[in-house]
Order: C-alpha cells, then sequence, then structure tokens
C-alpha cells in the first residue's frame, strides 16, 4: 500500500471525527484524519469546535467567572469576606486559552500513539473514495481510501440582519475572547449558547439582555426545569424576553442598535456587543464534489441511515454535519460506531438515551422523554420529584435549588426519562442514563443504596417518589 493510500480517512478532527479515527486506528486500519482549523497561534489544531471554540473553552470561562460570582455574591454566608475583589479579563482568558491549548496538543499526542496520520488543509470527497487536500498555501494533495468517514461539523447561523463583523456583533468564537467586560451585553438566542456564554459575562458584572423569538423559555427542556431555572436566572439579573424577534441591529459607532418586536411592541436597545446564538447550521460547503454520491437534506446536513452510512459505498458521515442533536458525545459514539462497523465488528448508537447538558448556574440536564412528549405519544405514565432543598449536602454546599424529576411508564415501571436542574446535574445525570440504557425501571433506582451525603440523594429520593415512598419530603 503506497503511503497515501489508507483504509480510512476521516475529514475534520473535531470530537466526531478524531474519536472515529483513533477507533479505526485501535482496530488495526491504517486512519489518516484531515482538519482545516487553525488556532488562535495561527497554526493548525486538531479538536474542532468543541476543543477550540466550544464545550471546553466555554467550560473554562464558566469556572472562572463562577469563582469570580461566588466571591463577589455568595462567600458572605461562609463567613468569608474579600475587599477589592476584581477580574483580570486576559489573565481569565489566557487560561482558556492555556487549557484549549493542552487539549488540542494532546489529541495530536493520541493521534501519533495510535498512529493516525494528521493531514492539516481543507478535505474535499471526490467520487470513488478519494480525499483531495487543499492547504492554507493552495497546494493540493489526494488520499485514497476504502472508506472516508465525513465529520466536517457544524458552524453558527448568521442573520442576515445582524451579520457577523467580530467586533461589535459576535459568535460563540467571539464571545469566548472579549477583551473586557462589555457594559452591555446583547444576546440573541435563548438557547444553550445564549445562556451559557450570556451567564459568563452576567457573572463578570454585564448587563446581559437575552432576546429570544419562541414564546416559551427552553421549549426543549421539561416545562417544570425550564420553569425553575428562568426564576433562577431572574435572580441573577439575566434579563430574558421572550417572544422577541429581532428586525434590526445597526452598528453605530462602538455601539449596537437593535430593534425588535416584543410583546408590547416595537422596542430599541442599546449595547456594546451583540452575542448572535441562534443555532447552527451542518457544515458541508465545499466538502462535496460531484459524482460522489452523497446527498444533502434541506438543511444542508449530509443524508444518512441508522448507521450513518450515506447509501455510497464506503462512505459515512458522523456529528454536527448529520440529523440529530449538536452534541459532542452524540457525534463521538457515531464515530465509534462506524469504526467498528467498518472493522466487521457490531456498531451501534441509543438515540434514545443521550443526555442533554446546559452549564448554567444552576445545572440543567436530561435524558430521555418530557411529560409533554409521553402526553403526545399517548403513554401512560406517572412522575417523582425531589426538591435539592431537602438534601443535606446541597444544603451544606449553599446550592438548594432545584430538583429531580423522573417519568417512569405507568404500568412496566420502566423510566422514559429524567429531568435535573440544580448543583452538578451534568454528573448525576449520567446514573439516569446507565438505569435507561439498562431499561431500568424506577424501583430498580430506589433499591439501589445511594451514598450519604450525597447529590446523588435527590435521583434516589426521585425514584422512591415515583412510587410515593420519599423519605425526606412528603408524598
Ligand atoms: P440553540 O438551538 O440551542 O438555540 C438557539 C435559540 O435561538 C433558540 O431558542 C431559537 O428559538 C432562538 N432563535 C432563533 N432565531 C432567532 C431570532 N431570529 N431571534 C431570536 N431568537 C432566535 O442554538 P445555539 O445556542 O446557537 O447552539 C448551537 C448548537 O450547539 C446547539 O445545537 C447546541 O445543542 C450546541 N451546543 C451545545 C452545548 C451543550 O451541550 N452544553 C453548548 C453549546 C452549544
Amino acid at each position: 500500500m503506497s503511503e497515501q493510500n489508507f483504509d480510512v480517512v476521516v475529514i475534520g478532527a473535531g470530537p466526531a471525527g478524531y474519536v472515529a479515527a483513533i477507533r479505526a486506528a485501535q482496530l488495526g486500519l491504517k486512519t489518516a484524519c484531515v482538519d482545516m482549523f487553525t488556532g488562535k497561534d495561527g497554526k493548525a489544531a486538531l479538536g474542532g469546535t468543541c476543543l477550540n471554540v466550544g464545550c471546553i473553552p466555554s467550560k473554562a470561562l464558566l469556572d472562572s467567572s463562577r469563582q469570580f460570582h461566588n466571591l463577589t455574591h455568595t462567600f458572605g454566608v461562609h463567613g468569608i469576606s474579600a475587599r477589592d475583589a476584581a477580574i483580570d479579563v486576559p489573565t481569565m482568558v489566557g487560561r482558556k486559552d492555556k487549557i484549549v491549548k493542552q487539549f488540542t496538543g494532546g489529541i495530536a499526542a493520541l493521534f501519533k500513539q495510535n498512529k493516525v496520520s494528521a493531514f492539516f488543509g481543507k478535505g474535499r470527497l471526490l467520487p470513488n473514495r478519494q480525499v483531495e487536500i487543499t492547504a492554507a498555501d493552495g497546494s493540493k494533495q489526494t488520499l485514497a481510501a476504502s472508506n472516508v468517514i465525513l465529520a466536517t461539523g457544524s458552524v453558527p447561523i448568521e442573520l442576515p440582519f445582524a451579520k457577523f463583523d467580530g467586533k461589535h456583533i459576535i459568535d460563540n468564537a467571539g464571545a469566548l475572547d472579549l477583551a473586557d467586560v462589555p457594559k452591555r451585553l446583547g444576546v440573541i438566542g435563548a438557547g444553550v449558547i445564549g445562556l451559557e456564554l450570556g451567564s459568563v459575562w452576567k457573572r463578570l458584572g454585564s448587563d446581559v439582555t437575552i432576546i429570544e423569538a419562541l414564546p416559551d423559555f427552553l421549549a426543549a427542556a421539561d416545562a417544570e426545569v425550564a420553569k425553575t431555572a428562568a426564576r433562577e436566572f431572574a435572580k441573577q439579573g439575566l434579563k430574558i424576553e421572550l417572544g422577541a424577534k429581532l428586525s434590526k441591529a445597526e452598528i453605530k459607532g462602538n455601539e449596537v442598535h437593535l430593534t425588535y418586536a416584543g410583546k408590547d411592541g416595537d422596542k430599541q436597545l442599546v449595547v456594546d456587543k451583540l452575542l448572535v446564538a441562534v443555532g447552527r447550521r451542518a457544515y458541508t460547503q465545499g466538502v462535496l464534489a460531484d459524482g460522489t454520491g452523497v446527498s444533502t437534506d434541506e438543511r444542508g446536513r449530509i443524508v444518512v441511515d441508522e448507521h450513518c452510512w450515506t447509501g455510497a459505498e464506503g462512505v459515512w458521515a458522523v456529528g454536527d454535519c448529520v440529523r440529530g442533536p449538536m452534541l459532542a458525545h452524540k457525534g463521538s459514539e457515531e464515530g465509534v460506531m462506524v469504526a467498528e462497523l467498518i472493522a466487521g465488528k457490531a456498531g451501534h448508537i441509543n438515540m434514545d438515551t443521550i443526555p442533554w447538558v446546559i452549564y448554567t448556574e444552576p445545572e440543567i440536564a436530561w435524558v430521555g422523554k418530557t411529560e409533554a412528549q409521553c402526553k403526545a405519544d399517548n403513554i401512560p405514565y406517572k412522575t417523582g420529584s425531589f426538591p435539592f432543598a431537602a438534601i443535606g449536602r446541597a444544603v451544606a454546599m449553599n446550592e438548594p435549588a432545584g430538583f429531580v424529576k423522573m417519568i417512569a411508564h405507568a404500568e412496566t415501571d420502566r423510566i422514559l426519562g429524567v429531568h435535573l436542574v440544580g448543583a452538578n446535574v451534568s454528573e448525576l445525570v449520567a446514573e439516569c442514563v446507565v438505569a435507561m440504557e439498562f431499561k431500568g425501571s424506577s424501583e430498580d433506582l430506589a433499591r439501589i443504596v445511594h451514598a450519604h451525603p450525597t447529590l446523588s440523594e435527590a435521583v434516589h429520593e426521585a425514584a422512591l417518589s415515583v412510587d410515593k415512598r420519599a423519605i425526606h419530603k412528603g408524598n
């Protein structure tokens, strides 16, 4: 086999693509991974959106801003006081950049260990599983593969009347790299990015207004969870305008002047920065040459079956560029599945047990169906819930907000969904995912010993509460 022939060529080194490449190499397949992302230092960087401008850097800033907020707002109850607390934004952003570099470099090291060949440049699928790579200097080379995995990810959606200029009107990447705290920050879209990055700058002192087109807050989440979260965000001073449609965003000097139609008619808002976070779209532009046999749907996503096969021989697609939620862990598992299928093994992903997490304060997490979905699907169900205010560990941590709610089938008791809002629920949801993956019932979780005192007792008590036998609350 010549150097430029591979068993597997992956286009995209985000969490879907790099995981697929590592798994394929582990299974003994000669693997290459192509990526075109350039880091802040101008050098090629692996890891895609998640590591460079998504999951990891946002968590770094969420943690820094949380520490600052606690120091200035909540440490008083512990008897801790600090004078002249200040945030140095360049130091905070520098810490974030160091973490990003550590992890993107970590993928390069993992590629080396696993003998995955990394190529830098824009990959394009040609007919017959050839992959053309165009480097930053315009030079081209072509790889031949038995299998190609497309993992090209997604890009932020741009509003035609509020185009990104990178300075005043910014996307998620821009909001991770501000030089100082904007006095007034406008956010379009109360989705995952709007809430997480809006929280970061609010905690650091910005006056944050989030404008959301839909009339309901967090429509994808359980209604009670959304209600509790909305109440907590309002307490934090995060202003969220629902049912508000932006019609104009004009940059005037160093300000952005917004016009939007709200519940009470047209409104104006002047901000210093505007973050547009109205969703992302699959990135497939220039990725597919004519005659590859791969098709895209009306939203530009690569069409695949339940095994992420495109229908063209040896061509697969995973992650944000295909149907399903745009979540790193969903893309990674699809990548593993495809690598295993290529290696002749069984590959599988259960779309019904993919956890969702929003890293606000309190955190929001869920897995499975909401009550509204059970009703819409005519599934008979019962619920049990338990508040963190009655959990000793949560109160000792000064984190009493939120609850765990479990939904189980009314006849079989099988867990259909679990909805959590509160401290560390990003971790607690894992137990619920495992229970659902094992087709567990609420009684299964109710009979399992949970350590005391821990936050996980809220999951235990919610399971007990399904059968109206919670111990630490009335039933
Ligand atoms: P999103 O889909 O989560 O939210 C976008 C919001 O913008 C929606 O509520 C939508 O109703 C609103 N919107 C759309 N057009 C609008 C308009 N013209 N005016 C006002 N509001 C408008 O999208 P996002 O927050 O941009 O995130 C993009 C993707 O990245 C999502 O799929 C998300 O799952 C993923 N992501 C996940 C995480 C996480 O898992 N914690 C974090 C960040 C991003």
